[in-house]
């Protein structure tokens, strides 16, 4: 074990806090600030946390700041398309690596998420400030460490409904039930090489879901459990050119040409 703080990245499209005033409100320095202090509030030290945004050079995903990045969150939603292909490849290959990621709300359709699941990774949704009942169906699991009870609530959320058009989790953690009755997998797990993915569906930019206790808890669970550990990536193919043990030679007898014979 090493106590070096686990090297988190925000990201985030920034777009909505700087042309709507509903956003605004509730996130007045932006979604990335406020994911940042929820970090820094649940690990402290154990964290080091800094955010990029869509409009810095490279979106500020430089592959200097990839390769000292632990953990990457992703927020967007208006933007999705202009984000470069060049740094998706970049982030795609962290990932498999073993670069955690963590993919927020609308970052369903982002391009890293759906190139890494290979689906549309598309759902339903309605906008009716309607309540979601997050339900914990893996209650083992690290990432759900910390709201007590089967279940907890937000009042006022975006409907996100199934059918989601992603691959099968390795582990569904959450699944969340709508007033309007919709049902949806809100927090599923996925490997990516030697990377961890987690999608996390809360986050609607219109309502203070970022400031939500459990919801904040989450996240910063999320980011332990994302960071790399275990063994180096052994993703690359090589050829082998000498065998780690000697092969005897080998007689093969090509039985076609006896039965032509
Ligand atoms: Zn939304």
């Amino acid at each position: 074990m090493t106590d070096a703080p686990i090297r988190v990245t925000v990201w985030n499209e920034f777009i909505h806090e700087q042309t709507a005033a509903s956003t605004r409100e509730i996130y007045p320095e932006g979604i990335h600030a406020a994911l940042a202090a929820a970090l820094r509030e649940h690990l402290g030290s154990a964290v080091a946390v800094r955010s990029a945004t869509l409009d810095e050079p490279e979106h500020g995903l430089t592959s200097d700041v990839l390769a000292r990045t632990d953990v990457l969150t992703w927020w967007g939603h208006k933007a999705h398309d202009r984000v470069s292909d060049a740094v998706v490849d970049r982030v795609q290959r962290r990932v498999l690596e073993g670069m955690g990621l963590l993919v927020l709300h609308s970052g369903h359709a982002s391009k890293i998420f759906r190139r890494l699941m290979g689906t549309s990774c598309m759902l339903r949704w309605r906008e009716a400030a309607e309540r979601e009942r997050i339900w914990i169906v893996d209650p083992s699991h690290p990432i759900v460490d910390g709201p007590e009870g089967e279940f907890f609530e937000i009042p006022h959320t975006e409907m996100y409904g199934e059918y989601f058009d992603i691959p099968r989790p390795d582990e569904v953690i959450l699944i969340s039930w709508y007033e309007g009755g919709e049902v949806f997998r809100s927090g599923c797990t996925f490997r990516r090489g030697k990377g961890k993915v987690f999608y996390f569906s809360p986050g609607h930019e219109t309502f203070p879901i970022y400031h939500d206790a459990n919801v904040r808890r989450i996240i910063a669970n999320a980011v332990c459990w994302a960071a790399p550990c275990g063994s180096p990536y052994f993703g690359d193919g090589r050829r082998i050119e000498a065998p780690l043990s000697p092969i005897a030679a080998k007689h093969i007898v090509d039985e076609s040409l006896h039965r032509k014979g």
